[in-house]
């Protein structure tokens, strides 16, 4: 069994989800799927263990080819909100 986590942002329950996670790295964005973290019901924060953080790191280091790419669209959001 493991024990009730509870967020440290605001105290909420945090439940253990597979999440897809993107992680912003200098210019780029490194996206991993099949994630396991805690996620606070209350507040939506995002929890990932070191030993999570540490592959995530591992891989944006050694850049080992990747599952697919993906193409983000990119919008100016100043052209959005013109008076
Ligand atoms: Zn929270």
């Amino acid at each position: 069994m493991e024990p009730i986590a509870i967020c440290a942002e605001c105290g909420g329950t945090l439940e253990k989800r597979t999440i897809t996670h993107t992680q912003p790295w200098g210019d780029r964005l490194y996206r991993f799927e099949d994630v396991t973290a805690l996620v606070c019901l209350q507040c939506g924060h995002i929890w990932l263990s070191a030993e999570t953080t540490q592959a995530m790191d591992e891989i944006i280091r050694t850049q080992p080819p990747p599952r697919k790419y993906e193409q983000v669209p990119v919008f100016s959001l100043a052209a959005a909100i013109r008076e």
